[in-house]
């Protein structure tokens, strides 16, 4: 039985008063509802603040981004062992908006994910076909071929250390969320395309849709069978609706 998760990827937003507010609010707002897993992702230089606010409770934390290398000449990158030492558990990697602004490939994120996986952390992986791609049937193409970066990569057995999303660019951050049916169709797809590879890992490994998930939709979305939670960007700023988005994971898991 896979445990519900729900990961706030909150991007380039937050205070460290608003911070506060956020992550103390939702320890409160989750207090009770134990059946699913949650995640909040930050800006880096928020991630101290994570660590000294969320330290031995049941929410855990991640970063945005990583790079694949442990330290040098990368003005501005972040290395998994960094995020490590900020008690991070998780790392956003290969998120539609760093692909297409040309600092990720399909190859880069699969090493990327490795990366994550070697320094202990639990990569969120990141997959999603275009509006384009989308109008002209072309979503189990691509997201198959950003899925296969991993496999090609690493083994379809490290998939294990982490977690699948799939992310319609789409709907991200444009109000329009993927029916539960057209999510359910390609995480299914995603799913049985790991089976054929190793049947243990597709059958416990978590994959989340992502894109427009709002307090509203995510009921539905939940329910189905192989959509194991939620990536939440814009309602993830709204401190009350995200937390009614986890309780909403909780009780989807609970039922
Ligand atoms: C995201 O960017 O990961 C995301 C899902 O954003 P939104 O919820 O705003 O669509």
């Amino acid at each position: 039985m896979r445990k519900k998760l729900v990961v706030a990827n909150r991007k380039m937003n937050g205070s460290i008063p608003g911070n506060r507010a956020f992550l103390e609010g939702l320890l409160q707002g989750t207090q009770d509802a134990i059946h699913a897993d949650y995640v909040v992702c930050l800006p880096h230089p928020y991630l101290y603040q994570c660590k000294a606010l969320l330290h031995n409770t049941p929410i855990a934390w991640g970063g945005q981004n990583m790079s694949r290398y442990d330290s040098g000449p990368y003005t501005g990158s972040v290395s998994p062992g960094m995020l490590t030492e900020f008690g991070c558990e998780y790392a956003i990697i290969g998120h539609s908006e760093r692909r297409s602004r040309g600092h990720e490939t399909n190859q880069s994120a699969g090493e990327r994910f490795e990366a994550a996986v070697k320094a202990g952390l639990k990569p969120i992986f990141c997959v999603g076909d275009t509006l384009e791609e989308y109008e002209q049937g072309k979503t189990d193409e691509v997201t198959f071929r950003q899925l296969n970066a991993i496999i090609e990569q690493s083994g379809v057995e490290n998939l294990a250390n982490g977690i699948l999303a799939y992310e319609p660019i789409w709907a991200i951050g444009t109000g329009k969320a993927a029916t539960p049916e057209h999510a359910q169709n390609i995480l299914g797809f995603l799913r049985n395309h790991i089976a054929e590879h190793n049947a243990e890992v597709a059958q416990n490994l978590r994959i989340l849709y992502g894109g427009s998930v709002n307090s509203k939709n995510c009921a539905s979305l939940f329910t189905m069978p192989d959509i194991d939670g939620g990536l939440v960007g814009t309602a993830s700023l709204d401190t009350q609706e995200f937390i009614a988005i986890c309780r909403a994971a909780s009780e989807a898991a609970a039922t």
